[in-house]
């Protein structure tokens, strides 16, 4: 699983630096395999439930599950990207968003948020805990800003594989939910909108987007509960 991390950390900071005005979501795509397989892991979505990319790229009011294409990334957009790498049958998966050039303070604000609600949330994930208490750390804090936060897509349990249990919502209850034991790897992933929460797939039935077409951010890490707290590996 640090492996995986590891090769997922290095991805994200290539892609990240290949963000400019004028490429195409399907360049970072090539990018990112090709950075994968250099290091020899194996990209997690691609065709995984028929996905058919190494990373989900998604533009402004698009929260997750972009399919990259010719689309053109231009001064203004956020750009959300989720990778995920498998290595010796270990599966690791993680999302940021970036803005390109320089945006509005609302804009920034969005998603410095959103990554801060991840670090409430991994700050929040301790072995004798619960679930419960992970969601309800993001939720607050997004909640206490005025965001929209997501609730039809949540993270998850990884490992053998990129989904496994327990689900891991961005909303809850302190003390509630599965209880999160010494060795267990999990996703958590908030996906916060400056309008509301609701979504909608698009007709390629991969594309999830607000439903009042607002802006939305995501971010995510894979941990490990350890005795005293949670180790990031991505
Ligand atoms: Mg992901
Ligand atoms: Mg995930």
């Amino acid at each position: 699983m640090r492996r995986a991390g590891e090769v997922v950390r290095f991805v994200k900071g290539v892609i990240r630096d290949t963000i400019e005005p004028g490429v195409t979501t399907r360049d970072l795509d090539r990018v990112a395999e090709r950075e994968i397989r250099k290091l020899g892991a194996v990209p997690s979505f691609k065709g995984l439930y028929g996905f058919p990319a190494t990373i989900c790229a998604s533009l402004n009011e698009e929260i997750v599950h972009g399919i990259p294409s010719k689309r053109i990334v231009r001064r203004g957009d956020l750009v959300s990207i989720d990778v995920g790498a498998k290595v010796d049958g270990f599966h690791a998966d993680s999302a940021f968003t970036v803005a390109v050039g320089v945006v509005s303070r609302r804009k920034q604000a969005l998603i410095d948020d959103t990554a801060e609600s991840l670090r409430r949330g991994i700050a929040s994930a301790k072995a004798g805990g619960r679930v419960g208490d992970v969601s309800a750390a993001v939720q607050e804090y997004a909640e206490a800003r005025g965001y929209g936060v997501v609730r039809q897509y949540v993270g998850h349990g990884i490992g053998r594989a990129l989904h496994e249990d327990p689900p891991v919502p961005n909303h809850g209850e302190p003390g509630e939910g599965p209880l999160l034991r010494e060795g267990m790897t999990i996703a958590i992933e908030p996906m916060l909108n400056l309008g509301a929460c609701e979504t909608k797939v698009l007709g390629d039935d991969w594309t999830v987007v607000t439903a009042d077409g607002k802006l939305s951010a995501h971010f995510e890490d894979t941990i490990a509960i350890t005795h005293n707290g949670a180790e990031v590996l991505t």
